[in-house]
């Protein structure tokens, strides 16, 4: 594994304050390598020698540092995504949309021109998913 590679995943989990452990470096790693959203049969593709309960452990640690959001969840499979520097560990601020190709099936995260707002009275709304479909700029 490269090391400037590790050196990315190892300076966010520390911005995070997690220590940074094999585990959580090489997760963090194939997810910020992947370059589209994640599918989670890939992450343990690429992690076949971490076991199961290590790997759900470590993403749900990510999930909850706001370090990686689901970015699309289709029947068993779940798309991951890393956060942008919105995201806290106590609270995901996600103004972006998500997009899943219906050609080359990639699920990205993709800022719109603008704010999305949801004004729903009566409600406190606490996250917003926008998810869309359709032909992405590569398959056009
Ligand atoms: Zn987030
Ligand atoms: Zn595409
Ligand atoms: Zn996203």
């Amino acid at each position: 594994m490269e090391n400037a590679r590790n050196n990315a995943a190892k300076s966010l989990l520390k911005k995070r304050k997690l220590r940074a452990t094999p585990a959580r470096t090489e997760l963090l790693d194939v997810v910020q390598s992947y370059g589209t959203a994640i599918p989670y049969t890939k992450i343990q593709e690429k992690l076949a020698d971490t076991d199961r309960i290590t790997l759900y452990r470590t993403l749900n640690v990510f999930l909850e540092k706001g370090i990686l959001h689901k970015a699309y969840t289709s029947g068993e499979e779940t798309y991951y995504a890393v956060c942008g520097e919105n995201c806290t560990a106590h609270e995901h601020r996600h103004n972006h949309v998500h997009f899943k190709c219906t050609v080359c099936e990639n699920v990205t995260c993709e800022k719109t021109e603008g704010e999305i707002r949801i004004d729903l009275p009566g409600f406190e709304v606490e996250t917003v998913g926008v998810f869309l479909t359709g032909v992405c700029g590569g398959c056009l």
